[in-house]
């Protein structure tokens, strides 16, 4: 099985920045981003019903993204079906998983796996961590062997016993089938579609339009490698469904809310923190790149160059057709775009919100104002650990607010990023 099968069901949406696998909304984002979401929800929640919210949401979404692809390549036989699964996994950039089962569950295997792999890498030699990392993993071998076998949907579980992030040699997983969970409603391309609203137009076009292009034809070969894992532009990247991120954050929010409503305001802090943190590492790793300097040429600190970038690349990774509203160099930014991968399934899933729900669009925002004006370009910073705190855990010199929320039912998605006034405690 060829993990090129990946590149011929990958899709866009022209105008909005979808990025869809087999008709399944994805996105790209880095070892740190993803790192960082799971401990959000783990902090919220607790690891144990974290652990089970997030593997639901895995399961959930790979179902689709699998059955859809099966059918494509005809693949008919439990081993076709797995064989493919492992491809698709490895294609993703999620790592090498071994699955070894059969109707009535299994085992699975995993090594590396991006989750385990990245924590270990990055927090190893300064944390130990007793809770397994790889929820999304489990949540994809159970919809394995769901589709493998014809099983009902939502009716395999699936546990993390050992695992690398916590110093075993190897991650492994114990299947069981069970009784099937009601299925929540379909979220792939058609109801992104549904959810859009008309695209904007914003400042610097001439200057986005060709970069991301460039960016997405790039993006379209990005596969994982022997390892299964996409090592790029400094750091490890995923292709995702967004349903992993979303199903887990607003029912990690709705459960906040229900039970610790006094928590709400941090978690969604933090959940606006995990866009600085994209943004940062992500973002900041693409225009720092040899691929970039490559593709558009080295970089030079300017503000609209880096605005331009960025907005390039939150298109092609299929974050949304973000653009720049207004901008004024050190003092305002607005960005706008006709709803993104938060909002597609905030729409889809949740129904009307009372507030603007983006709060992965709301922190990016702000982090592209803080790239342009606080990152010494010409200098190639290293963009670590040390240099992030400096910039975000310092003092934020700006305050985002999205004014314009598609879940709310405005007719887009608009953050306004200005100077934080003295004594406002807007994130
Ligand atoms: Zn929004």
């Amino acid at each position: 099985m060829d993990k090129d099968i990946i590149v011929e069901h990958r899709s866009h949406l022209l105008g909005h920045g979808m990025n869809f696998v087999a008709n399944i909304p994805t996105v790209f984002h880095c070892h740190h981003f993803n790192l960082f979401w799971d401990q959000t929800i783990d902090d919220a929640l607790g690891h144990e019903l974290s652990c089970r919210i997030r593997t639901a949401a895995a399961r959930e979404v790979f179902h689709d993204i699998l059955a859809g692809l099966v059918t494509s390549a005809g693949a008919s036989t439990p081993e076709e079906r797995l064989e493919l699964a492992r491809t698709v996994f490895a294609a993703f950039g999620q790592g090498a998983l071994t699955l070894d089962v059969s109707a009535a569950g299994g085992a699975a295997l995993g090594r590396p796996l991006h989750y385990s792999h990245t924590w270990l890498e990055k927090y190893g030699g300064w944390i130990r961590r007793n809770t397994p990392a790889d929820a999304l993993a489990a949540g994809f071998a159970a919809a394995a062997t769901e589709v493998a076998f014809g099983l009902p949907r939502e009716s395999v579980q699936a546990v993390e016993h050992s695992c690398v992030a916590r110093r075993d040699r190897e991650c492994t997983f114990e299947l069981s089938v069970g009784d099937a969970t009601s299925v929540a409603g379909p979220m792939g391309r058609l109801q992104v579609e549904r959810a859009m609203t008309d695209p904007v137009q914003g400042l610097l076009e001439d200057q986005v339009a060709p970069i991301e292009a460039g960016l997405r034809e790039f993006s379209r070969g990005m596969l994982g490698d022997d390892r299964g894992l996409i090592q790029a532009f400094g750091l490890f990247a995923t292709q995702t469904p967004s349903t992993y991120y979303n199903r887990s954050g607003y029912d990690a929010l709705r459960h906040v809310n229900r039970t610790a409503p006094q928590s709400a305001p941090v978690m969604k802090a933090l959940l606006r923190e995990a866009g600085h943190v994209c943004v940062f590492s992500t973002f900041g790793g693409v225009l720092l790149s040899p691929e970039w300097e490559a593709m558009v040429g080295p970089i030079r600190g300017e503000p609209d160059e880096i605005l331009a970038g960025s907005l390039a690349i939150a298109r092609a990774l299929g974050f949304g057709h973000w653009c720049a509203g207004e901008f004024e160099p050190g003092q305002r930014l607005v960005l706008q775009t006709p709803g993104g991968y938060e909002s597609a399934y905030y729409v889809s899933r949740e129904g009307r919100a009372t507030e603007p729900m983006c709060f992965v669009l709301q922190g990016a925002a702000l982090a592209i104002m803080q790239l342009i004006e606080r990152v010494p370009w010409a200098e190639r910073p290293t963009l670590n650990q040390e240099f992030y705190n400096q910039l975000f855990r310092n003092g934020l010199p700006w305050q985002a607010e999205e004014t314009q929320c598609v879940s709310r039912g405005d007719p887009m998605c608009e953050v306004v990023v200005s100077r934080r006034e003295p004594g406002n405690g807007v994130l």
